[in-house]
């Protein structure tokens, strides 16, 4: 186990320069067109693959630095360049996560390449667990798979929503409901391989921001995968429902609930990562309009009004980047999020993007409020960063019950 260091090495910072080269070459310069176009930015991707940025081997080797700082570092870096173009770039690892947690080895080392393609014949994945009743409470899930023995497939039906990359995905990893009496216990993840009948794409969202990111409804309809495509394999599921109606007959259920909100804290510091880089941006933009915007015969950050909303700025970024540090760092080590560490760290970065980015607006006058300068389109993507991967009421209530041991609502 590596120990927490807060200097990247020699090999990270040569990984982070060579991200942002590509952040600040390529992604900056076609930001505001794919956020005008609202279209999933496929060359850009490309570009990404071509150098090797948008692979399964570089995010692998992020993935196992031991340090913990490999991922955290890379979406910082990506997001400064763009959040669209970065949410473009990294959606698929959220499917490949969801795969890495659940699947057996040989599930992982079928379906993840699939998910990414190659750089002459690039693809993405959608994790679709979100559904039109089951957003915050995804105990309310209603996505049905039901095993048919005779043929062993799995026949799954229902409507996702806000899935990223949905139905543009090559891949797409379903969480469904095997077991409905035992809540979120009774969830299994899928996949449903390219080309499967019955998956089709419904309502493309448009969005207020991240819009070169795809957003849409997945529907399924007696969708047939088979039986290998149960993401653990059908042994261990049974194993683990007998053991959830044990759990469940000696009243024991909110414990279970608990355990299950504790995985999905494990991913949530990449997602304040990815707050952190756009916080950045914008405060860089931020600072460099104070010190040329000459105004009263001198520049703005001359005056304590503006200097102080930037040093404000300044420590609300470092303050969520080493909480995102932290519990990246915490989970690399096997470390238990006892106070919700995770969480924490989500919260605070996605709260500091939004912030910051509206106070980099106000910093640039009417003109931050125009497409002509970055940060309206940077405030526009921050407010996602409240809302997806857990909202920030619902990061609260995972910290409070986490730090209270009280099962609050
Ligand atoms: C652009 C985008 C991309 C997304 N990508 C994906 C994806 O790839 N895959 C996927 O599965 N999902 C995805 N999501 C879904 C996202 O995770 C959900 O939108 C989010 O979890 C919130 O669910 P909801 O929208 O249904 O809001 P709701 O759960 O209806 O919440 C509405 C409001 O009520 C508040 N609230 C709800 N319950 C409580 C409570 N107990 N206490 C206090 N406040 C509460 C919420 O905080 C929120 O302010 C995406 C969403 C968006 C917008």
């Amino acid at each position: 186990m590596a120990e927490f260091a807060l200097e990247l090495n020699d090999d990270q910072k040569a990984v982070r320069d060579w991200i942002h080269g590509f952040a600040a070459d390529v992604m900056r310069p076609a930001a505001a067109e794919w956020d005008e176009r609202e279209e999933f930015p496929w060359p850009v991707v490309q570009e990404a693959a071509k150098i090797g940025l948008y692979s399964l081997d570089f995010y692998a080797q992020q993935f196992f630095d031991p340090t913990g700082l490999g991922i955290p570092m890379a979406l910082e870096e990506l997001f400064w360049g763009d959040a669209g173009l970065g949410l473009a770039i990294t959606g698929t690892a959220l499917a490949a996560v969801g795969v890495l947690s659940n699947g057996t080895d040989e599930q992982i080392g079928t379906w993840i390449p699939q998910m990414y393609g190659d750089a002459d014949d690039v693809k993405v994945a959608a994790f679709c667990s979100s559904e039109p009743d089951a957003g915050s409470d995804v105990a309310a899930m209603r996505t049905r798979a039901v095993y048919d023995g005779a043929r062993d497939e799995w026949v799954i039906d229902g409507t996702k929503t806000w899935a990223t990359n949905g139905g543009i995905a090559n891949v797409h990893v379903v969480v469904a409901v095997v077991d409905p009496e035992l809540g979120p216990r009774g969830h299994a993840s899928f996949i449903v391989p390219p080309g499967t009948a019955g998956l089709s794409q419904g309502q493309k969202f448009k969005k207020h921001g991240i819009r070169a990111s795809h957003t849409a409804e997945v529907v399924l309809r007696d969708v047939r995968v088979p039986g290998h495509c149960l993401l653990g394999g059908k042994e261990k599921l049974d194993e683990r429902l007998a053991r959830a109606r044990e759990r469940a007959a000696a009243g024991g259920g909110e414990r279970v609930k608990n355990a299950a909100m504790a995985t999905f804290e494990a991913s949530r510091p990449a997602v304040g990562a990815q707050a952190v880089g756009i916080a950045r941006a914008a405060y860089e933009v931020a600072l460099d309009y104070a010190q040329t915007r000459v105004q009263f015969g001198r520049p703005i950050i001359d005056n304590q009004g503006v200097a102080f909303q930037l040093a404000d700025m300044r420590t609300r970024i470092d303050a969520a980047r080493l909480l995102v540090w932290r519990a990246s760092w915490m989970a690399t080590a096997g470390k238990p999020f006892t106070a919700a560490e995770g969480s924490m760290s989500k919260l605070f970065a996605g709260e500091t993007a939004k912030s910051v980015t509206a106070q980099a607006m106000q910093i640039l006058g009417g003109n931050g409020y125009t497409r002509e300068y970055p940060v309206e389109r940077m405030h526009r993507d921050a407010a996602i960063y409240t809302v997806f991967e857990g909202t920030s009421e619902i990061q609260r209530l995972v910290i409070a019950r986490a730090v209270s041991g009280v099962p609050i609502r």
